[in-house]
């Protein structure tokens, strides 16, 4: 999955560390379309605009703009985004009003796939309370009436599935399988790569189709 840097930068904020997550916050940005990624962060960079007089920039931790793309906000710090939750949740933000228009369907798979990696992250499941709307614990209608979240869980859990290859690579069996995976790989039954990696269903029957259990 790639996140973009577009180049933000951030004051000294405390870090969030993904062990420390409880869950992601959505949101929209209640604005049309035209109020972009780099508005909010301007806007929340420059000190005379800011009446706290501090220039922390973009308070959201990921973005997803209007074409899908992923943009790196604050990430893994805190960030502020939902009052009394930012200390422990990930806020994810995209430009637009959905209590006017839709949500897109690349901007929904797009959030899906961002929230289901931070929950990855953080060692999470998919529930109501670890993939909330900003409405679902604050004083807002955010991220707007048209944005189902009952529908945007089913997409995050869509995403929870897909492997990380990259995570973990070993090529070693676990000891107590070590003689059996042998055994299998001189058989051709499997191909002596990454023996820690979960099968696919289709997999398993080329597995099956190779140990001559389907020629009878
Ligand atoms: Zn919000």
């Amino acid at each position: 999955m790639n996140i973009v840097d577009r180049g933000f930068t951030f004051s000294n904020i405390a870090s969030m560390p993904a062990e420390n997550i409880d869950g992601v916050i959505i949101h929209h940005f209640g604005a049309p379309e035209t109020y972009t990624i780099a508005s909010a962060h301007r806007d929340h960079s420059d000190v005379r605009r800011n009446s706290a007089g501090i220039s922390a920039g973009i308070g959201y931790n990921g973005l997803v703009d209007t074409d899908g793309t992923k943009v790196r906000g604050r990430m893994f710090r805190q960030g502020a985004h939902a009052r009394g939750y930012n200390a422990r949740h990930f806020g994810i933000a995209t430009p637009g009003n959905f209590n006017n228009t839709r949500p897109r369907e690349v901007v929904l798979e797009s959030m899906a796939e961002f929230a289901a990696w931070v929950l990855k992250q953080a060692n999470l499941p998919v529930n109501a309370t670890t993939v909330r709307g900003h409405r679902d614990v604050g004083q807002t209608d955010c991220p707007g009436r048209n944005f189902d979240m009952v529908d945007f869980r089913k997409r995050v859990q869509k995403y929870m599935g897909v492997t990380n290859v990259s995570a973990k690579p070993t090529n070693e069996p676990s000891a107590w399988a070590k003689a059996t995976w042998e055994k299998a790989t001189k058989a051709g039954i499997v191909d002596g790569n990454r023996p820690q990696e979960p099968v696919t269903r289709q997999e398993m029957a080329a597995m099956f189709d190779r140990a001559g259990l389907l020629d009878k």
